[in-house]
């Protein structure tokens, strides 16, 4: 099952089947489990096995499925997963991390996640932001005492590309370990752990159940760091996930794949249509050789991803271009089978402050786009129909 391609884990890694030999993934909606005697649950207690259980909120199998089924696509030796990307985030760095640490991350990231980084601080852990494409500032903010850098891979909104293996190479000299967040990139032909990640961060409400039904995350990473230190910590912290939800993701991973490439594909050619059209100010989008991060791109991720951004210069323009669209839902997910427009600066990050906001490049014109699985030709002909009703 290991040299399998990526496709075909997808669909097949992980799987276990009960004495039943079910089809489809089983789903263990239960929150624990019995013991046939005393003894047995004596034995229990005293070692669970790799295959055995005690209670849903320390491990289930069908989210066992699930979590074998990602770590195998991609490439780590373990995965644990929690109840949202969220849980994920704040579950990789508490087992990690005690007062007096040190922890440098991108600024550009996900609102909730420098929430969460703020949070640390209270408890005494020290937070550096630094611009995530400059690799100066990162080697002038690492220092020895830091403990983890973080960053997401693919930015939210703005898709900066950060260069996992120049931040690796730049934390590992000073003993930091690597969290990335690759939810942007997502876990198809993603190599962030072979570009020198040390754990991996997704939020599988995004791509990984592609119909926007059920919040998710997992982290990955070697069997020590994740059964030696986060699982340890996180089983008690009660983030679980649902074994419904796990089930759920289990059955959205067999089309990750698939979607992923379908979407990436009318991304590119919606890319490739707007740059250069003078009613665009600016098209982000890291598979165009015009997006300043091109190079990163190309070495890191497969394709340009399924997600850009548009600049149409003011709020109004953003407005009369998001209100004319049909095929696109205006929403704040990503990563569905549905097209998705969001409007950043009212929605997603209306709360991050007017200086960040300009630092971080979110002006009143953008419009980020989750491309979805339609015909391209309909969506691409949405964006058209957007474009024409701003005059
Ligand atoms: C959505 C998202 C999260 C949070 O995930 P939830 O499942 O909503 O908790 C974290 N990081 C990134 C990059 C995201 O896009």
């Amino acid at each position: 099952m290991n040299d399998d391609r990526i496709d075909t884990k997808l669909v097949h890694s992980g799987i276990r089947r009960s004495q039943y030999g079910e089809m489809a993934e089983g789903l263990f909606l239960t929150q624990g489990y019995v013991y046939p005697t005393a003894e047995a649950a004596e034995a229990r207690f005293a070692e669970c096995g790799p295959d055995e259980y005690i209670y849903s909120r320390y491990a289930n199998p069908t989210t066992r499925m699930f979590e074998e089924r990602i770590a195998a696509v991609e490439g780590t030796e373990d995965a644990f997963a929690v109840a949202s990307g969220m849980a994920a985030v704040h579950g990789v760095l508490v087992p990690l991390l005690k007062a007096g640490d040190h922890v440098v991350a991108a600024r550009a990231l996900f609102g909730s996640c420098l929430i969460v980084l703020d949070m640390f601080r209270r408890f005494g852990v020290e937070v550096t932001l630094v611009d995530g494409r400059d690799l100066d500032a990162w080697r002038a903010a690492v220092r020895p005492g830091t403990r983890a850098v973080f960053f997401e891979s693919v930015s939210n909104p703005c898709l900066e590309v950060i260069d996992i293996a120049a931040v690796a190479e730049i934390a590992h000299a000073a003993g930091a370990l690597v969290i990335v967040d690759n939810a942007f990139a997502t876990p198809v032909g993603s190599r962030a752990t072979a570009l020198g990640a040390d754990l991996v961060i997704y939020s599988a409400t995004k791509h990984i159940d592609g119909g926007g039904r059920t919040l998710g995350g997992v982290i990955l990473g070697t069997r020590d760091l994740i059964r030696g230190q986060i699982e340890p910590c996180l089983k008690h912290l009660g983030a679980s996930i649902s074994p419904f939800n796990a089930w759920v993701m289990l059955k959205g991973m067999e089309t990750l794949a698939l979607r992923v490439r379908a979407s990436s594909a009318t991304a590119a050619q919606i890319a490739a249509a707007l740059d250069g059209d003078d009613r665009v100010a600016r098209v982000l989008y890291p598979g165009l050789a015009s997006h300043p991060d091109h190079a990163v791109a190309r070495r890191q991720m497969q394709g340009g991803g399924t997600m850009l951004a548009l600049d149409l210069g003011t709020r109004d323009r953003a407005f009369a271009f998001l209100n004319a669209l049909r095929v696109f839902t205006l929403s704040n997910n990503l990563g569905d089978a549905k097209s998705i427009a969001t409007h950043p600066a009212t929605t997603t990050h209306a709360k991050v402050s007017a200086e960040d906001k300009a630092v971080l490049g979110i002006g009143p014109g953008l419009v980020r786009l989750s491309v979805g699985i339609e015909a391209p030709e309909d969506i691409l002909a949405d964006i058209e129909a957007g474009l024409a009703a701003l005059g």
